[in-house]
Protein backbone atom coordinates (compact mmCIF):
# COMPACT_ATOMS: atom_id res chain seq x y z
CA UNK A 1 0.00 0.00 0.00
CA UNK A 2 1.13 3.18 -0.92
CA UNK A 3 2.24 5.41 2.01
CA UNK A 4 3.76 2.51 3.73
CA UNK A 5 7.00 0.31 3.16
CA UNK A 6 5.29 -2.91 4.12
CA UNK A 7 7.61 -4.30 6.47
CA UNK A 8 8.69 -4.81 10.41
CA UNK A 9 11.90 -5.52 11.70
CA UNK A 10 11.88 -8.49 14.26
CA UNK A 11 14.24 -8.03 17.14
CA UNK A 12 14.62 -10.97 19.26
CA UNK A 13 16.78 -10.05 22.00
CA UNK A 14 17.07 -14.09 23.75
CA UNK A 15 18.97 -15.23 20.02
CA UNK A 16 20.01 -12.32 18.79
CA UNK A 17 17.79 -12.97 15.53
CA UNK A 18 16.75 -9.59 13.62
CA UNK A 19 14.94 -10.89 10.31
CA UNK A 20 12.64 -8.29 7.84
CA UNK A 21 8.85 -9.53 7.38
CA UNK A 22 6.07 -8.53 5.86
CA UNK A 23 2.79 -6.29 6.71
CA UNK A 24 -0.73 -7.81 5.30
CA UNK A 25 -1.87 -4.55 3.84
CA UNK A 26 -4.97 -5.02 4.91
CA UNK A 27 -4.01 -4.39 8.09
CA UNK A 28 -2.03 -1.20 6.80
CA UNK A 29 -5.49 -0.27 5.53
CA UNK A 30 -7.81 -1.05 8.32
CA UNK A 31 -5.67 0.62 11.52
CA UNK A 32 -3.34 3.48 9.60
CA UNK A 33 -0.08 2.55 11.72
CA UNK A 34 1.06 3.81 14.94
CA UNK A 35 -0.97 2.76 18.02
CA UNK A 36 -4.09 1.43 16.18
CA UNK A 37 -1.44 -0.91 13.93
CA UNK A 38 0.89 -2.11 16.92
CA UNK A 39 -2.73 -3.42 18.84
CA UNK A 40 -3.56 -5.38 15.97
CA UNK A 41 0.02 -7.14 15.40
CA UNK A 42 0.58 -7.82 19.24
CA UNK A 43 -3.13 -8.77 19.79
CA UNK A 44 -2.64 -13.12 19.45
CA UNK A 45 1.12 -12.27 21.15
CA UNK A 46 -0.18 -11.05 24.31
CA UNK A 47 -2.85 -12.78 27.17
CA UNK A 48 -3.85 -12.65 30.08
CA UNK A 49 -0.97 -14.61 32.08
CA UNK A 50 1.95 -12.88 30.37
CA UNK A 51 4.18 -10.76 32.77
CA UNK A 52 4.23 -7.69 30.73
CA UNK A 53 8.41 -7.37 31.97
CA UNK A 54 9.32 -10.83 31.04
CA UNK A 55 11.29 -11.94 28.18
CA UNK A 56 7.89 -13.31 26.07
CA UNK A 57 6.47 -9.67 26.46
CA UNK A 58 6.87 -7.77 23.11
CA UNK A 59 7.22 -4.32 22.30
CA UNK A 60 5.97 -2.36 19.12
CA UNK A 61 7.49 0.92 17.67
CA UNK A 62 5.31 2.39 14.87
CA UNK A 63 5.59 4.50 12.41
CA UNK A 64 2.12 5.84 10.72
CA UNK A 65 0.75 6.33 7.06
CA UNK A 66 1.27 10.18 7.48
CA UNK A 67 5.07 10.01 8.94
CA UNK A 68 7.44 12.16 6.64
CA UNK A 69 4.83 13.29 4.42
CA UNK A 70 2.50 15.58 6.05
CA UNK A 71 3.26 18.44 8.69
CA UNK A 72 3.01 17.38 12.43
CA UNK A 73 3.95 13.96 11.41
CA UNK A 74 7.32 13.64 13.59
CA UNK A 75 5.69 10.99 16.03
CA UNK A 76 6.15 7.91 16.71
CA UNK A 77 4.07 5.25 18.54
CA UNK A 78 5.16 2.34 21.36
CA UNK A 79 2.48 -0.42 22.11
CA UNK A 80 2.74 -3.10 24.71
CA UNK A 81 1.18 -4.62 27.61
CA UNK A 82 1.63 -1.80 30.34
CA UNK A 83 3.52 -2.97 33.96
CA UNK A 84 1.50 -0.33 35.59
CA UNK A 85 -2.23 -0.71 34.14
CA UNK A 86 -1.59 -4.60 33.43
CA UNK A 87 -3.68 -3.69 30.54
CA UNK A 88 -2.96 -2.59 26.92
CA UNK A 89 0.13 0.28 26.96
CA UNK A 90 0.38 2.96 23.85
CA UNK A 91 1.99 6.13 24.09
CA UNK A 92 3.64 8.50 21.54
CA UNK A 93 6.65 10.60 21.21
CA UNK A 94 7.84 13.38 19.36
CA UNK A 95 11.10 14.66 18.04
CA UNK A 96 12.76 13.02 14.97
CA UNK A 97 13.12 9.41 15.80
CA UNK A 98 10.03 8.47 13.60
CA UNK A 99 10.83 9.55 10.44
CA UNK A 100 14.56 8.35 10.34
CA UNK A 101 12.95 4.62 11.74
CA UNK A 102 10.56 4.88 8.17
CA UNK A 103 13.37 6.60 6.46
CA UNK A 104 15.87 3.27 7.26
CA UNK A 105 13.31 1.15 5.27
CA UNK A 106 10.41 -0.28 8.07
CA UNK A 107 6.82 0.71 9.43
CA UNK A 108 7.32 -1.05 12.94
CA UNK A 109 10.24 -2.30 14.89
CA UNK A 110 8.86 -5.67 16.84
CA UNK A 111 11.03 -6.47 19.99
CA UNK A 112 10.70 -9.29 22.09
CA UNK A 113 13.03 -11.32 24.37
CA UNK A 114 16.00 -10.58 26.95
CA UNK A 115 19.40 -9.79 26.01
CA UNK A 116 22.01 -11.60 28.49
CA UNK A 117 23.77 -7.94 28.89
CA UNK A 118 23.13 -4.30 28.55
CA UNK A 119 22.66 -4.03 24.83
CA UNK A 120 21.19 -1.00 22.14
CA UNK A 121 19.82 -1.42 18.81
CA UNK A 122 21.81 0.12 15.91
CA UNK A 123 19.84 0.90 12.86
CA UNK A 124 22.42 2.62 10.24
CA UNK A 125 23.94 2.33 6.81
CA UNK A 126 21.28 -0.28 5.97
CA UNK A 127 22.14 -2.73 8.78
CA UNK A 128 20.52 -3.55 12.16
CA UNK A 129 23.00 -4.60 14.66
CA UNK A 130 22.54 -5.13 18.45
CA UNK A 131 25.95 -3.69 20.25
CA UNK A 132 26.90 -3.62 23.81
CA UNK A 133 25.58 -0.94 26.17
CA UNK A 134 27.37 -2.32 29.39
CA UNK A 135 29.29 1.49 29.74
CA UNK A 136 25.56 2.87 29.00
CA UNK A 137 24.06 1.13 32.02
CA UNK A 138 23.33 3.12 35.23
CA UNK A 139 23.42 6.83 33.04
CA UNK A 140 20.81 9.46 32.64
CA UNK A 141 19.61 10.36 29.30
CA UNK A 142 21.85 13.36 28.35
CA UNK A 143 24.35 11.37 28.92
CA UNK A 144 23.56 8.11 26.98
CA UNK A 145 22.41 10.69 24.28
CA UNK A 146 25.24 12.48 23.92
CA UNK A 147 27.97 8.74 24.48
CA UNK A 148 25.67 7.50 21.59
CA UNK A 149 26.34 10.44 19.49
CA UNK A 150 29.45 10.29 19.91
CA UNK A 151 29.53 6.50 19.09
CA UNK A 152 27.43 7.16 16.38
CA UNK A 153 27.80 9.99 14.60
CA UNK A 154 26.14 13.32 15.31
CA UNK A 155 23.14 12.76 12.32
CA UNK A 156 21.76 9.42 14.22
CA UNK A 157 18.54 10.01 15.57
CA UNK A 158 17.67 7.82 19.10
CA UNK A 159 15.46 6.59 21.88
CA UNK A 160 16.69 5.47 25.34
CA UNK A 161 15.55 4.38 29.02
CA UNK A 162 16.86 6.55 32.03
CA UNK A 163 18.23 4.71 35.27
CA UNK A 164 14.03 4.04 36.08
CA UNK A 165 13.50 2.10 33.23
CA UNK A 166 16.35 0.20 34.06
CA UNK A 167 15.30 -0.14 37.63
CA UNK A 168 11.68 -1.26 36.42
CA UNK A 169 9.71 1.79 38.13
CA UNK A 170 6.07 1.16 36.68
CA UNK A 171 5.59 4.72 35.36
CA UNK A 172 9.11 5.23 33.31
CA UNK A 173 9.29 6.63 30.09
CA UNK A 174 11.04 6.33 26.86
CA UNK A 175 12.88 9.46 26.03
CA UNK A 176 14.41 10.64 22.91
CA UNK A 177 17.86 12.57 23.07
CA UNK A 178 16.12 16.02 23.53
CA UNK A 179 14.05 14.35 26.33
CA UNK A 180 10.61 14.27 24.77
CA UNK A 181 9.37 11.20 25.93
CA UNK A 182 6.83 8.08 25.51
CA UNK A 183 5.51 9.00 28.71
CA UNK A 184 2.80 7.01 29.85
CA UNK A 185 1.79 3.55 30.53
CA UNK A 186 5.14 2.89 32.14
CA UNK A 187 7.01 0.89 28.63
CA UNK A 188 10.16 2.09 29.57
CA UNK A 189 10.01 -0.70 32.39
CA UNK A 190 9.81 -3.02 29.84
CA UNK A 191 12.48 -1.77 27.77
CA UNK A 192 14.50 -1.97 30.86
CA UNK A 193 13.50 -5.50 31.52
CA UNK A 194 14.57 -6.48 28.20
CA UNK A 195 18.12 -5.23 29.00
CA UNK A 196 17.55 -2.57 26.14
CA UNK A 197 19.01 0.37 27.01
CA UNK A 198 18.76 2.41 23.40
CA UNK A 199 17.86 2.43 20.11
CA UNK A 200 19.57 4.33 17.64
CA UNK A 201 18.73 5.26 13.84
CA UNK A 202 19.88 6.67 10.84
CA UNK A 203 17.68 6.53 7.93
CA UNK A 204 19.14 5.42 4.03
CA UNK A 205 16.19 3.71 2.13
CA UNK A 206 14.08 6.89 2.29
CA UNK A 207 10.30 6.80 2.54
CA UNK A 208 8.07 4.71 0.23
CA UNK A 209 6.31 5.72 -2.63
CA UNK A 210 3.41 7.76 -2.10
CA UNK A 211 0.46 7.58 -4.52
CA UNK A 212 0.58 11.30 -6.36
CA UNK A 213 3.74 13.34 -5.10
CA UNK A 214 2.53 16.24 -7.35
CA UNK A 215 -0.58 16.48 -5.20
CA UNK A 216 1.38 15.75 -1.89
CA UNK A 217 3.88 18.54 -2.55
CA UNK A 218 0.89 20.87 -3.84
CA UNK A 219 -1.24 20.47 -0.44
CA UNK A 220 2.18 20.06 1.56
CA UNK A 221 2.50 23.84 0.84
CA UNK A 222 -0.96 25.02 0.88
CA UNK A 223 -1.18 23.55 4.44
CA UNK A 224 2.18 25.57 5.50
CA UNK A 225 0.83 28.38 4.29
CA UNK A 226 -2.19 28.33 5.88
CA UNK A 227 -0.56 27.87 9.25
CA UNK A 228 1.66 31.27 8.34
CA UNK A 229 -1.43 33.05 8.09
CA UNK A 230 -3.53 31.88 11.17
CA UNK A 231 -2.63 34.48 14.07
CA UNK A 232 -2.55 31.69 16.89
CA UNK A 233 0.64 30.20 15.37
CA UNK A 234 2.73 32.66 17.19
CA UNK A 235 1.03 32.33 20.73
CA UNK A 236 1.39 28.57 20.74
CA UNK A 237 5.13 29.39 19.22
CA UNK A 238 5.39 31.42 22.44
CA UNK A 239 3.97 29.92 24.85
CA UNK A 240 3.30 26.05 23.99
CA UNK A 241 1.55 23.88 26.37
CA UNK A 242 2.68 26.46 29.05
CA UNK A 243 -0.36 28.75 28.42
CA UNK A 244 -2.91 26.77 29.58
CA UNK A 245 -1.57 26.99 33.03
CA UNK A 246 -3.42 30.38 34.14
CA UNK A 247 -6.32 29.16 31.64
CA UNK A 248 -7.07 25.65 32.72
CA UNK A 249 -6.94 27.28 36.23
CA UNK A 250 -9.42 29.91 35.55
CA UNK A 251 -12.16 26.83 34.18
CA UNK A 252 -10.64 24.54 37.26
CA UNK A 253 -8.79 21.92 34.83
CA UNK A 254 -5.51 22.32 36.47
CA UNK A 255 -5.38 20.25 39.74
CA UNK A 256 -4.18 21.47 43.11
CA UNK A 257 -2.69 19.27 45.88
CA UNK A 258 -3.92 16.28 44.61
CA UNK A 259 -7.58 17.11 42.90
CA UNK A 260 -8.17 19.08 46.64
CA UNK A 261 -8.13 22.27 45.60
CA UNK A 262 -9.74 25.10 43.39
CA UNK A 263 -7.97 28.18 44.30
CA UNK A 264 -3.70 28.67 43.94
CA UNK A 265 -1.43 30.66 42.81
CA UNK A 266 -0.87 29.56 39.25
CA UNK A 267 0.61 32.58 37.61
CA UNK A 268 3.42 31.73 40.03
CA UNK A 269 4.38 28.68 37.32
CA UNK A 270 2.59 30.11 34.29
CA UNK A 271 4.32 30.15 31.03
CA UNK A 272 4.31 33.88 31.40
CA UNK A 273 6.29 33.62 34.60
CA UNK A 274 9.04 30.90 33.43
CA UNK A 275 9.10 33.66 30.04
CA UNK A 276 9.37 36.39 32.37
CA UNK A 277 12.26 34.36 34.58
CA UNK A 278 14.19 32.66 32.29
CA UNK A 279 16.11 32.18 29.62
CA UNK A 280 14.04 30.34 27.32
CA UNK A 281 14.52 28.08 24.31
CA UNK A 282 11.98 26.84 21.44
CA UNK A 283 12.67 23.51 20.41
CA UNK A 284 10.57 21.45 17.53
CA UNK A 285 9.32 17.57 16.28
CA UNK A 286 10.26 16.81 12.81
CA UNK A 287 8.08 18.21 10.14
CA UNK A 288 6.81 21.26 12.68
CA UNK A 289 6.01 24.42 11.53
CA UNK A 290 4.90 25.64 14.85
CA UNK A 291 7.72 24.29 17.22
CA UNK A 292 5.55 24.96 20.15
CA UNK A 293 8.40 22.64 22.67
CA UNK A 294 10.19 25.25 25.53
CA UNK A 295 13.70 24.35 27.59
CA UNK A 296 13.13 26.86 30.70
CA UNK A 297 16.94 26.83 32.31
CA UNK A 298 17.55 23.89 29.63
CA UNK A 299 14.72 21.90 30.99
CA UNK A 300 12.12 20.45 28.97
CA UNK A 301 9.06 22.01 29.74
CA UNK A 302 5.13 21.12 29.31
CA UNK A 303 2.10 21.74 30.33
CA UNK A 304 1.25 18.32 32.54
CA UNK A 305 4.87 18.48 33.89
CA UNK A 306 3.83 21.92 35.58
CA UNK A 307 0.57 21.16 37.17
CA UNK A 308 1.52 17.38 38.25
CA UNK A 309 4.76 18.37 39.89
CA UNK A 310 3.63 21.98 40.48
CA UNK A 311 -0.22 22.68 41.71
CA UNK A 312 -0.74 18.96 42.21
CA UNK A 313 1.89 19.15 44.89
CA UNK A 314 1.38 22.37 46.05
CA UNK A 315 5.10 23.26 45.10
CA UNK A 316 5.14 27.12 43.35
CA UNK A 317 8.81 28.08 43.50
CA UNK A 318 10.19 28.28 39.89
CA UNK A 319 13.62 26.66 40.58
CA UNK A 320 11.74 23.60 43.05
CA UNK A 321 9.66 22.80 40.06
CA UNK A 322 12.37 23.24 37.45
CA UNK A 323 14.16 20.83 39.57
CA UNK A 324 12.13 18.40 39.79
CA UNK A 325 10.69 17.41 35.99
CA UNK A 326 14.57 17.80 35.33
CA UNK A 327 14.85 14.44 37.57
CA UNK A 328 12.42 12.98 35.79
CA UNK A 329 13.05 14.41 32.49
CA UNK A 330 16.96 12.72 32.91
CA UNK A 331 16.09 9.39 34.77
CA UNK A 332 13.34 8.63 32.14
CA UNK A 333 10.20 8.54 34.42
CA UNK A 334 6.55 10.19 33.53
CA UNK A 335 6.48 13.37 34.95
CA UNK A 336 2.38 12.66 35.19
CA UNK A 337 1.92 9.41 37.27
CA UNK A 338 5.39 10.67 38.90
CA UNK A 339 3.79 13.88 40.47
CA UNK A 340 0.47 12.10 41.19
CA UNK A 341 1.84 9.56 42.96
CA UNK A 342 4.16 11.95 45.24
CA UNK A 343 1.03 14.23 45.45
CA UNK A 344 -0.44 10.72 47.03
CA UNK A 345 2.16 10.60 49.08
CA UNK A 346 1.64 14.42 50.45
CA UNK A 347 -2.45 13.67 50.90
CA UNK A 348 -1.52 10.41 52.58
CA UNK A 349 1.01 12.83 55.29
CA UNK A 350 -1.60 15.08 55.53
CA UNK A 351 -3.89 12.95 56.31
CA UNK A 352 -1.89 11.18 58.86
CA UNK A 353 -1.45 7.70 56.75
CA UNK A 354 2.15 8.45 56.26
CA UNK A 355 4.45 9.53 59.39
CA UNK A 356 7.18 11.58 59.02
CA UNK A 357 6.35 11.32 55.23
CA UNK A 358 6.41 14.74 52.54
CA UNK A 359 4.51 17.88 53.10
CA UNK A 360 2.57 19.92 50.47
CA UNK A 361 4.99 22.62 48.44
CA UNK A 362 8.62 20.72 49.93
CA UNK A 363 10.17 21.09 46.47
CA UNK A 364 13.48 19.65 48.15
CA UNK A 365 11.87 16.68 49.25
CA UNK A 366 9.75 15.90 46.03
CA UNK A 367 13.19 16.01 44.20
CA UNK A 368 14.54 13.55 46.54
CA UNK A 369 12.15 11.37 46.32
CA UNK A 370 12.02 11.26 42.97
CA UNK A 371 15.55 10.54 43.28
CA UNK A 372 14.85 7.81 45.11
CA UNK A 373 11.62 6.23 42.83
CA UNK A 374 14.02 6.27 39.94
CA UNK A 375 16.56 4.22 41.51
CA UNK A 376 14.32 2.27 43.56
CA UNK A 377 16.11 3.49 46.69
CA UNK A 378 14.30 2.74 50.74
CA UNK A 379 10.69 4.18 50.57
CA UNK A 380 11.14 4.98 47.29
CA UNK A 381 10.87 1.43 45.79
CA UNK A 382 7.27 1.50 47.13
CA UNK A 383 6.33 4.75 45.06
CA UNK A 384 7.79 3.27 42.26
CA UNK A 385 5.30 1.10 42.24
CA UNK A 386 2.68 3.80 41.06
CA UNK A 387 -0.44 5.29 42.92
CA UNK A 388 -2.92 2.11 42.37
CA UNK A 389 0.20 -0.41 44.09
CA UNK A 390 0.67 1.83 46.71
CA UNK A 391 -3.05 2.38 47.72
CA UNK A 392 -3.60 -1.30 47.94
CA UNK A 393 -0.19 -2.19 49.50
CA UNK A 394 -0.90 1.00 52.44
CA UNK A 395 -4.30 -0.57 52.44
CA UNK A 396 -5.84 3.00 51.54
CA UNK A 397 -9.56 3.10 50.30
CA UNK A 398 -9.44 2.91 46.27
CA UNK A 399 -11.33 5.91 45.89
CA UNK A 400 -8.68 7.95 47.46
CA UNK A 401 -6.16 6.97 44.47
CA UNK A 402 -6.56 8.69 41.54
CA UNK A 403 -6.33 6.57 38.86
CA UNK A 404 -8.16 5.03 36.29
CA UNK A 405 -7.30 1.42 35.30
CA UNK A 406 -3.95 2.17 36.85
CA UNK A 407 -2.91 4.89 35.24
CA UNK A 408 -2.61 7.92 37.24
CA UNK A 409 -4.98 10.54 36.24
CA UNK A 410 -3.47 13.67 33.87
CA UNK A 411 -3.49 17.07 34.55
CA UNK A 412 -7.37 18.05 33.64
CA UNK A 413 -9.52 17.77 36.10
CA UNK A 414 -12.82 15.44 35.27
CA UNK A 415 -14.78 17.97 37.26
CA UNK A 416 -14.17 20.42 34.55
CA UNK A 417 -15.30 18.78 32.08
CA UNK A 418 -18.02 16.04 32.17
CA UNK A 419 -16.62 14.49 28.69
CA UNK A 420 -13.24 14.43 29.67
CA UNK A 421 -14.37 12.17 32.78
CA UNK A 422 -15.72 9.86 30.42
CA UNK A 423 -12.58 9.38 27.91
CA UNK A 424 -11.03 8.68 31.14
CA UNK A 425 -13.24 6.18 32.65
CA UNK A 426 -13.28 4.33 29.09
CA UNK A 427 -9.90 5.31 27.48
CA UNK A 428 -8.28 2.24 25.70
CA UNK A 429 -5.38 2.80 28.37
CA UNK A 430 -7.10 4.32 31.35
CA UNK A 431 -6.82 7.81 32.64
CA UNK A 432 -5.32 9.92 29.73
CA UNK A 433 -6.13 13.23 28.19
CA UNK A 434 -5.08 12.35 24.45
CA UNK A 435 -7.76 9.82 24.14
CA UNK A 436 -9.02 11.97 23.29
CA UNK A 437 -8.58 15.56 24.62
CA UNK A 438 -12.48 16.31 24.57
CA UNK A 439 -11.80 19.61 26.66
CA UNK A 440 -10.16 21.11 23.48
CA UNK A 441 -13.73 21.25 21.92
CA UNK A 442 -15.74 23.23 24.64
CA UNK A 443 -12.48 25.34 25.07
CA UNK A 444 -13.50 25.60 21.54
CA UNK A 445 -9.42 24.80 20.62
CA UNK A 446 -10.26 21.97 18.35
CA UNK A 447 -14.02 20.89 17.65
CA UNK A 448 -15.27 19.15 14.36
CA UNK A 449 -18.06 20.78 13.35
CA UNK A 450 -17.74 18.44 9.73
CA UNK A 451 -18.80 15.41 12.31
CA UNK A 452 -21.01 17.79 14.48
CA UNK A 453 -18.91 17.94 17.06
CA UNK A 454 -19.19 21.52 18.39
CA UNK A 455 -18.37 23.29 21.67
CA UNK A 456 -21.27 23.42 24.37
CA UNK A 457 -21.80 23.37 28.02
CA UNK A 458 -18.99 21.92 29.65
CA UNK A 459 -20.73 20.40 32.39
CA UNK A 460 -23.25 19.13 30.20
CA UNK A 461 -24.18 14.88 30.20
CA UNK A 462 -26.72 14.54 27.67
CA UNK A 463 -26.91 11.92 25.29
CA UNK A 464 -25.97 14.25 21.99
CA UNK A 465 -22.80 15.09 24.15
CA UNK A 466 -22.17 11.49 24.67
CA UNK A 467 -22.69 11.06 21.33
CA UNK A 468 -20.17 13.94 20.50
CA UNK A 469 -17.75 12.52 22.59
CA UNK A 470 -17.95 9.05 21.03
CA UNK A 471 -17.32 10.30 17.46
CA UNK A 472 -13.76 12.12 18.95
CA UNK A 473 -12.72 9.56 21.15
CA UNK A 474 -13.05 7.61 17.43
CA UNK A 475 -10.83 10.61 15.59
CA UNK A 476 -8.11 10.81 18.16
CA UNK A 477 -7.51 7.30 17.79
CA UNK A 478 -6.85 7.72 13.99
CA UNK A 479 -4.54 10.63 14.98
CA UNK A 480 -2.61 8.09 17.04
CA UNK A 481 -2.57 5.74 14.21
CA UNK A 482 -1.57 8.56 12.09
CA UNK A 483 0.78 9.37 14.09
CA UNK A 484 0.04 13.01 13.79
CA UNK A 485 0.55 15.46 16.63
CA UNK A 486 -2.70 16.59 18.57
CA UNK A 487 -0.81 19.83 19.61
CA UNK A 488 -0.40 20.51 15.17
CA UNK A 489 -2.70 23.15 13.70
CA UNK A 490 -4.17 20.30 11.43
CA UNK A 491 -7.58 19.90 11.04
CA UNK A 492 -9.98 16.61 9.82
CA UNK A 493 -10.09 17.73 6.12
CA UNK A 494 -6.51 17.99 6.31
CA UNK A 495 -6.34 14.71 7.11
CA UNK A 496 -8.35 13.55 4.59
CA UNK A 497 -6.66 15.42 1.85
CA UNK A 498 -3.10 14.23 2.97
CA UNK A 499 -4.27 10.67 3.35
CA UNK A 500 -5.75 11.00 -0.38
CA UNK A 501 -2.52 11.95 -1.90
CA UNK A 502 -0.11 9.63 -0.23
CA UNK A 503 -2.22 6.34 -0.58
CA UNK A 504 -4.31 7.11 -3.53
CA UNK A 505 -7.09 6.32 -0.85
CA UNK A 506 -10.10 9.16 -0.70
CA UNK A 507 -11.55 9.87 2.97
CA UNK A 508 -14.34 11.85 4.22
CA UNK A 509 -14.40 12.82 7.64
CA UNK A 510 -17.32 10.13 8.65
CA UNK A 511 -14.91 7.47 7.19
CA UNK A 512 -11.90 9.03 9.57
CA UNK A 513 -14.16 8.30 12.23
CA UNK A 514 -15.12 4.50 11.55
CA UNK A 515 -11.96 3.80 10.99
CA UNK A 516 -11.33 5.17 14.32
CA UNK A 517 -14.44 3.29 16.16
CA UNK A 518 -12.55 -0.01 14.51
CA UNK A 519 -8.87 0.78 16.42
CA UNK A 520 -11.03 1.43 19.60
CA UNK A 521 -12.98 -1.30 19.65
CA UNK A 522 -9.67 -3.36 19.03
CA UNK A 523 -8.07 -2.02 21.63
CA UNK A 524 -11.10 -2.43 24.09
CA UNK A 525 -10.91 -6.28 22.75
CA UNK A 526 -7.61 -6.73 24.03
CA UNK A 527 -8.18 -4.62 27.22
CA UNK A 528 -11.09 -6.76 28.08
CA UNK A 529 -8.72 -10.30 26.79
CA UNK A 530 -6.24 -8.86 29.48
CA UNK A 531 -8.59 -8.59 32.17
CA UNK A 532 -10.43 -5.35 31.78
CA UNK A 533 -14.05 -5.38 33.30
CA UNK A 534 -16.93 -2.77 33.57
CA UNK A 535 -15.56 -2.41 37.13
CA UNK A 536 -12.41 -0.58 35.38
CA UNK A 537 -14.36 1.84 33.88
CA UNK A 538 -14.88 4.42 36.59
CA UNK A 539 -13.45 7.24 38.49
CA UNK A 540 -12.42 7.73 42.19
CA UNK A 541 -14.21 9.23 44.50
CA UNK A 542 -10.67 11.63 44.87
CA UNK A 543 -10.93 13.44 41.56
CA UNK A 544 -14.95 14.01 41.50
CA UNK A 545 -16.13 14.93 44.61
CA UNK A 546 -17.53 18.63 44.41
CA UNK A 547 -14.80 21.49 45.61
CA UNK A 548 -15.69 24.43 47.82
CA UNK A 549 -14.01 26.95 45.42
CA UNK A 550 -12.51 27.25 42.03
CA UNK A 551 -14.07 26.86 38.92
CA UNK A 552 -15.80 23.75 39.34
CA UNK A 553 -17.07 25.03 42.68
CA UNK A 554 -19.68 22.51 43.72
CA UNK A 555 -19.65 20.73 40.21
CA UNK A 556 -19.35 16.73 40.68
CA UNK A 557 -19.83 14.39 37.25
CA UNK A 558 -22.46 12.26 36.78
CA UNK A 559 -20.53 8.89 35.63
CA UNK A 560 -23.19 6.18 35.92
CA UNK A 561 -25.18 8.25 34.01
CA UNK A 562 -23.04 9.50 30.89
CA UNK A 563 -21.26 5.59 31.07
CA UNK A 564 -25.05 4.38 30.73
CA UNK A 565 -25.31 6.57 27.90
CA UNK A 566 -21.77 5.54 26.10
CA UNK A 567 -22.55 1.39 26.51
CA UNK A 568 -26.01 2.27 24.41
CA UNK A 569 -24.15 4.55 21.92
CA UNK A 570 -21.29 2.07 21.41
CA UNK A 571 -23.69 -0.63 21.47
CA UNK A 572 -21.38 -2.54 24.23
CA UNK A 573 -23.24 -5.37 26.42
CA UNK A 574 -22.77 -5.16 30.53
CA UNK A 575 -19.94 -6.66 30.14
CA UNK A 576 -18.24 -4.26 28.56
CA UNK A 577 -17.86 -6.57 24.78
CA UNK A 578 -19.23 -4.97 21.73
CA UNK A 579 -22.75 -6.68 20.35
CA UNK A 580 -22.44 -9.67 18.14
CA UNK A 581 -24.22 -7.16 15.20
CA UNK A 582 -20.94 -4.21 16.14
CA UNK A 583 -18.43 -7.27 15.93
CA UNK A 584 -19.66 -7.99 12.84
CA UNK A 585 -20.12 -4.87 11.33
CA UNK A 586 -16.21 -3.71 11.87
CA UNK A 587 -14.95 -6.43 11.25
CA UNK A 588 -13.44 -7.69 14.23
CA UNK A 589 -15.50 -11.32 15.14
CA UNK A 590 -11.92 -13.13 14.99
CA UNK A 591 -10.68 -10.91 17.51
CA UNK A 592 -13.35 -12.18 20.59
S1 LIG B 1 3.20 21.21 17.72
FE1 LIG B 1 4.81 20.88 19.25
S2 LIG B 1 4.65 18.70 19.89
FE2 LIG B 1 3.50 18.99 17.96
S3 LIG B 1 4.93 18.45 16.33
FE3 LIG B 1 5.10 20.67 16.66
S4 LIG B 1 6.77 20.94 18.16
FE4 LIG B 1 6.15 18.78 18.20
Amino acid sequence: MKGYHGKALQVDLNTGEIREVGIAEELLRSFVGGCGLAAVLLYKHLHKDLDPLSPEAPLAFATGVFTGFSPFSGRLAIGGRSPLTNLWGETTVGGFFAVELKRFGIDVLLVKGKAQKPVYLCLKEGKAELKDASDLWGKKVSEVSSLLKQKEGERVRLLCIGPAGERLVRFSSIMDENHRAAGRTGLGAVMGSKNLKAIVVQGKEGLPEVADQGRLKEVYSQTLDKISANPGRELWHTYGTLMYTTQGYELGDTPAKYFQEGVFPAFRISGEAMLDNYEVKNEGCALCPVICGHRVRGVKMEYESVAALGSNCGVFDLEGLLDAVEVCNEMGMDTISAGVTVGFAMYLTEKGVLKDGIRWGDSKAVVRLLEQIALREGIGDLWAEGTMRVAERLGVDPEEAAHVKGLEVPMHDPRAFSMQGLCYATGVRGACHMRSDYFTVDIAAAPIPELGVVPGDRFEESEQKVKMMVVHQNVKEVWNSGVICMLGMFDINDLCTFYGAITGIELKPQDVSNLGEKSYMLKRLLNLKLGMTKGHERLPKVVTMPLKKGGTRGFSPNLSKTLELYYRIRQLKEDGYPSEQKLEELGLKEFV
